[in-house]
Formats: structure tokens, C-alpha cells, sequence
């Protein structure tokens, strides 16, 4: 990698993004003695230029004009660019010592992208590097093992690539397919559920992710370890397509539990349920349909944090662009559950800090007090929604014509990415709640803090909301909003040994309710996502075409 000088040059040559750290321009020289620049950009990752890029470090087929991103580079340009870039990294026998050198532009993720292929395998950097802190700082020496490389650096190259036949499918098709794919046997250890790793697949996505309820960071990784010890796999990492994975089958989730189960049995009549359901008619214009729109945390509680955004004030503008559609756009009758008092209902292209009040809208507002299971506030959302349903009801409102949304954004394991949306499950809603919380002087807690859900309503709420669901998916997969890619319809929260539905849409009586989480927060192109003001309008306009596309017959 000898014979490059590197100098960096002051970064103004592309016009960033307010809030995001300048690019770094690096001039390096190419083995021929031409002098090339190299970009590494805040969440694009680096590229050359094009003009002098000797034709043997352009991958085939590759476009050389601009910029060529890293991606495009051949093995040999690749190891020349990093080492142009990073000139006090240290290329060993068993691995590189990465020093970290623009703190501001890297992270574990771009790290794992340039040096291991994929930024899906950050959490296995992390493993490797169990003392240095996620938050990288100057002068911190990462080892990439070259059991991590990727294939164009000298590693095996295990690099992730995702997409499978069954991704195009709708959700009871897919899960359908995924069970497919399943076998039940039986070894001296007892019965679990076989499969079979297809090519690019992941243990903690493929496996755990799809087939189990699992999704935060450490439920994940806990079963990953798990289901690995019992498939005699010693080295996660090395798991070759054709590996045979053992599922024991207490930790399968619902779809996929054997023959016979009382679980299968559930899921199959909701399935049943959603394909009688009869979808309702309102026409474009949503004419006579009740919407209730909720933005999870606030005040007191930012919510997730990560990759330097946090969850309140950016699902609150999703929500509240929603809103401002709705409004302009159709006929239905709108509410919100949540008002940050600063701001009113109105979207923000530029999202400074957390706002520190928000209350919630009952009489007199309630101030959001925090976020945990029992907080006041959780619980008034569903109070208050409920409360506008039941008056719409006795207006002669259309029951079946109600609809509640909660938004929010989740930190789930770094390699989910996009949407998932959580229905209230039949088997998870109680035949009766009443909320015991002190709720002071509120008025809609004296008259609608009661519940009740008979089966056929329970039922009949999973299949609308599951409707709901799929037309959401659609919408978003129109517009190519990511969306989660395995299983992104979900009826449950398995977490700490506990399984339950979110109480916002648990206790609703709404006819049609999911909590959407928008993005993954700990995932850096999520995250990206969520900051950019034109994907947040995207979004809300996807939300409003699922509305519409859902209330058509
Ligand atoms: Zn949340």
C-alpha cells in the first residue's frame, strides 16, 4: 500500500445537510503516481474519484464517471482506498488494527460496512471489541479479526445479502412460506423445529428474528447463543448454507408451532378471521370514518435513543404531518391523543432537541409524566381515544369506522431495518380492564377508563387491524419505504420472559388500531431516515394512502 501522500483538504466542495458533519476530502496517489481524491461522506460512506481511478481498481460493468462509490471498487482498489484513507491502519496476518480516525463521520456500522462487507455485521464487531465504547473517539484501535474481512479484503466474506423469493409476498403468505421451510424432528435432547440456512442468511435475522418473537438487541443475541449451542455450532460466524439449525419449540413463535398446538390453533382462526372480515366502505374522501392519531412518548421521555436522534419529536411530526393531510385531504373527523404546548400541531422540517412538555389532550390535559408500563399518561392515551369513540358512537358514528394509530420508533438489534407494525393479538387482550391509576380530575377517565372485549370482538380487532396492516405494508412498499424484512406484522412483545401487546392499542375500541413503529433507531440508515424532513412527509403521505386504500371495499 506504499507510495501515497494523504493530505486533507477543508470540506466544501458538496453543500452538506444542516446538522450533518462536513465530508473529509483525502488526496491520495494511485500506485501509477496520479493524484486522486478520496470522499468519505457522514452516512454515504466513502468513494474516489472517478477521473484518475486506475482501470484495474473499477470493478467490472461499474460506472467510473463522478464518484465511485466503495462498492464499485475491485478487491485490489478497495484495499487501496482504505489504506489511503486510514494510513495508520495495521494490515496483520490475523487481522487489521482499524484507528479511528474521523470520529465524527465513523461509527461501528461504517466500519463493519467498509471492512467486513455489511453493516449487518456490526454487532458482531462490537463482540470482537467487547472494551471500546459504541461511540467511537480519535485514536481508538478497533481489530477486525479476518475471520470478519470480506471476501475483496482476504476474509471468508459470510457478507449478508438479504433478499429471498418469499419478500414480495403479503404477510399470511410469507409466514405460510417461512413455515414451509420448517421441519419437526426429535434427537436425544427432545423435539425442535428444523432448518435448513439458505445462502446470505444470518443466524440472529433468519432464525431468531423470523421464526421467534424476539427482536431487541439482547433477546436476540441471548438466542441466537442459544439455539447455536443446541445446533452444536461452535462458531456462529462460520455457518455455512445447508447448516441445520435446531429451534427448540418453546421459543417458536405462534405460526410456527407444531401441528396440534393450542397456539397454531389460535393463529389459524385469525387468519380465518381476516379473510371473512368484510372490508368497509368510506371512499376517498374517508367520508364518516373517526381517526384518533397518538405519538408515543413526550415530555419527560424522549423515548429510544440512538445514532443521535431519539423517538418523541420525530414520530410527534410523522404524526402530526398525518394530521395536517387528513385535514386537507379528506373528510374524516381527526383527533390527537398528544400536543406539545410549544408547537401545537404543526411539522418541523429541522428538529433541534427534545421538547421537554407535551400533555395529553383530556379535560384538563394531563402532562406526560413517563413512559413506563403503568405511567398515567400511557394509559390516558387509550382512555381519551376511547372516550372520542364512544361520542362519535352515540352521534350515530359508524362503529366499525374507527380508527386508532399510535406512532412510534423502536431500538431493536441493529440488523432490523424498517417498519413493523403491532396489532392488539386475540389471545393477549383481557375479557375486562378497568385502570385502578389515579387519574385526578379527568374527565374522560370517569367515563371511559372501563373496558370490555368479548372473543368475537377480540377477534374481530386483531383480523381489522391485521387488514390494516397488510395496506399499510403496500403503501410503504410503494413509495420504497424500508419496511422489516422478516415478519413486519407483529401481535406480540416477547421481552424479559414476558409477553405482552402495548396498552394503547391492548385497551382500544377502536374497530381498527395498530402502534406502527416507524424505523429502527440503532439502525444508522433508519435513523438517517427519520432525520430527513422529505422522508418524514413521505411517510405521512404513505399513512394517508393505507387510510384510504384500506376503507375501500
Ligand atoms: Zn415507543
Amino acid at each position: 500500500m506504499g507510495g501515497l501522500s494523504l493530505l486533507l483538504l477543508p470540506a466544501a466542495l458538496t453543500a452538506p445537510a444542516a446538522q450533518d458533519p462536513a465530508p473529509v476530502l483525502a488526496q491520495a496517489r494511485t500506485p501509477e503516481g496520479l493524484a486522486i481524491l478520496l470522499r468519505f461522506q457522514f452516512k454515504k460512506g466513502l468513494s474516489v474519484e472517478g477521473k484518475a481511478l486506475p482501470r484495474a481498481f473499477l470493478a467490472k460493468g461499474a460506472d467510473g464517471g463522478g464518484w465511485v462509490p466503495f462498492a464499485n471498487l475491485t478487491p485490489e482498489g478497495k484495499r487501496w482506498a482504505l489504506a489511503a484513507l486510514f494510513p495508520e491502519d495495521q494490515w496483520r496476518q490475523d487481522d487489521v488494527r482499524h484507528r479511528v480516525r474521523h470520529p465524527e463521520l465513523e461509527s461501528v456500522w461504517t466500519m463493519a460496512a467498509l471492512f467486513t462487507g455489511h453493516g449487518q455485521n456490526y454487532d458482531r464487531l462490537m463482540a470482537e471489541n467487547p472494551d471500546q465504547p459504541e461511540k467511537l473517539r480519535e485514536g481508538d484501535i478497533w481489530r477486525i479479526p479476518r475471520g470478519l474481512l470480506s471476501a475483496d479484503l482476504g476474509g471468508p466474506g459470510t457478507g449478508p445479502d438479504r433478499s429471498q423469493p418469499e419478500d414480495n409476498l403479503d404477510d399470511e403468505a410469507r409466514v405460510a412460506a417461512y413455515r414451509g421451510m420448517l421441519s419437526f424432528e426429535e434427537d436425544a435432547q427432545g423435539r425442535y423445529a428444523a432448518y435448513r440456512m439458505r445462502k446470505g442468511e444470518a443466524l440472529y435475522s433468519s432464525v431468531v428474528i423470523r421464526y421467534t418473537d424476539r427482536v431487541d438487541p439482547k433477546g436476540v443475541n441471548d438466542l441466537a447463543e442459544r439455539i447455536a449451542m443446541r445446533s452444536s455450532i461452535t462458531d456462529v460466524r462460520g455457518i455455512q448454507p445447508g447448516q441445520l439449525i435446531k429451534i427448540p419449540l418453546p421459543f417458536l413463535a405462534d405460526p410456527f408451532q407444531p401441528e396440534g398446538s393450542s397456539e397454531l390453533a389460535e393463529e389459524r382462526e385469525v387468519r380465518a378471521e381476516v379473510r371473512r372480515t368484510v372490508r368497509v366502505e368510506a371512499g376517498p374522501k374517508l367520508k364518516g370514518v373517526r381517526i384518533v392519531l397518538d405519538a408515543g412518548h413526550g415530555g419527560v421521555d424522549p423515548g429510544a435513543r440512538a445514532n443521535g436522534i431519539w423517538e418523541s419529536d420525530f414520530v410527534y411530526d410523522i404524526a402530526m404531518r398525518v394530521r395536517r393531510l387528513l385535514e386537507q385531504e379528506t373528510d374524516a373527523q381527526v383527533s390527537s391523543t398528544i400536543r406539545y404546548p410549544g408547537l401545537g400541531f404543526k411539522s418541523r422540517e429541522v428538529i433541534h432537541s427534545p421538547s421537554r412538555a407535551a400533555e395529553i389532550l383530556t379535560t384538563p390535559p394531563f402532562a406526560v409524566d413517563g413512559e413506563n408500563p403503568s405511567a398515567v399518561s400511557v394509559h390516558l392515551r387509550w382512555v381519551l381515544a376511547n372516550d372520542l369513540f364512544s361520542a362519535f358512537r352515540k352521534a350515530k358514528g359508524d362503529a366499525q369506522k374507527t380508527l386508532f394509530l399510535s406512532f412510534h420508533a423502536d431500538s431493536l438489534h441493529p440488523s432490523a431495518r424498517g417498519s413493523m407494525i403491532y396489532v392488539p393479538g386475540a389471545s393477549l387482550v383481557p375479557a375486562s380492564f378497568a385502570l385502578g391509576a389515579k387519574t385526578g380530575r379527568v374527565a374522560e377517565a370517569r367515563r371511559s377508563a372501563r373496558v370490555a372485549f368479548t372473543g368475537k370482538e377480540k377477534l374481530q380487532g386483531e383480523a381489522r387491524s391485521r387488514q390494516f396492516s397488510e395496506a399499510m405494508l403496500k403503501a410503504l412498499h410503494k413509495d420504497h419505504i424500508p419496511v422489516h424484512a422478516n415478519r413486519p406484522i407483529r401481535n406480540v412483545i416477547h421481552r424479559s420472559g414476558g409477553k405482552w401487546v402495548p396498552a394503547v392499542i391492548r385497551y382500544s375500541t377502536g374497530a381498527t388500531k395498530a402502534l406502527i413503529e416507524v424505523a429502527n433507531l440503532t439502525n444508522e440508515e433508519d435513523a438517517a431516515n427519520l432525520r430527513d424532513p422529505g422522508f418524514r412527509e413521505r411517510y405521512a403521505v404513505a399513512v394517508v394512502n393505507a387510510i384510504r386504500a384500506y376503507y375501500r371495499k
